[in-house]
């Protein structure tokens, strides 16, 4: 079973898709990790890419689709796979969908409201020594981190105005390629507002009531 995430930044769509993965025993491809391991690798996309990044310029969508081709050809993802972060802009689809990069079964489209996504961005509090990620919103009372005793701090762009430009940029180049899946009849959509794991439930009876063919008995196992 191919999936696909889609939602707004910060709707919990990576969260999600690791916990599927888990379930289900599939790889999540996420955009933002095919790059660095390219890159890592120095093999000729990586090198290409690192040219433009470099330069601070975007890295040319054929290139791009050349690292994702290249992921989806190795033998883990022949059962399935949870895509994330790619296709994100109607020209990226479009090359997508004609270069057959790969056959999307589900796209699973998390809705979270406007005000439920800025409470997490500035409620994100990231510890100083370890890296772990607290949220004031979750209500645990933490002054200090649990893991280590260290100081909370918050990332400069966790505000109200960075946030609302990503939300913007996401409605108005991403949202759109979500009609070109809805017109395949392959989108499931989740409103998600809740902790993860309530959330999840309700990915997983939305897609067990979806009538995507092969999903109960994917589901099921
Ligand atoms: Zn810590």
């Amino acid at each position: 079973m191919n999936f696909l995430m889609f939602g707004a930044p910060m709707a919990g769509k990576g969260t999600l898709a690791n916990m599927l993965a888990e379930n289900y025993k599939l790889p999540t491809i996420s955009m933002g990790d095919i790059l660095r391991a390219s890159i890592a690798s120095g093999d000729e996309n990586g090198v290409m890419a690192k040219s433009y990044m470099d330069k601070g310029e975007m890295v040319p969508i054929e290139v791009v689709c050349a690292m994702i081709k290249k992921r989806l050809s190795q033998d883990d993802v022949q059962n399935g796979f949870i895509l994330d972060g790619f296709p994100r802009t109607p020209e990226q689809l479009e090359v997508f969908v004609n270069e057959k990069i790969a056959n999307i079964d589900v796209v699973v489209n998390v809705e979270v409201p406007y005000d439920v996504l800025l409470s997490r961005v500035v409620g994100r509090r990231t510890c100083k020594s370890c890296g772990y990620i607290y949220n004031t919103n979750w209500n645990l009372g933490y002054e200090k981190c649990p893991k280590c005793g260290g100081e909370f701090g918050m990332r400069s762009d966790d505000n109200e105005e960075t946030y609302k430009n990503r939300y913007d940029v996401y409605q108005r180049e991403t949202l759109p390629i979500l009609d070109y899946f809805k017109s395949e009849g392959k989108v499931v959509t989740i409103q998600s507002a809740e902790a993860p794991e309530e959330s999840y439930k309700n990915t997983i009876n939305a897609l067990m009531e979806s009538g995507i063919s092969g999903m109960k008995e994917f589901l099921e196992g």
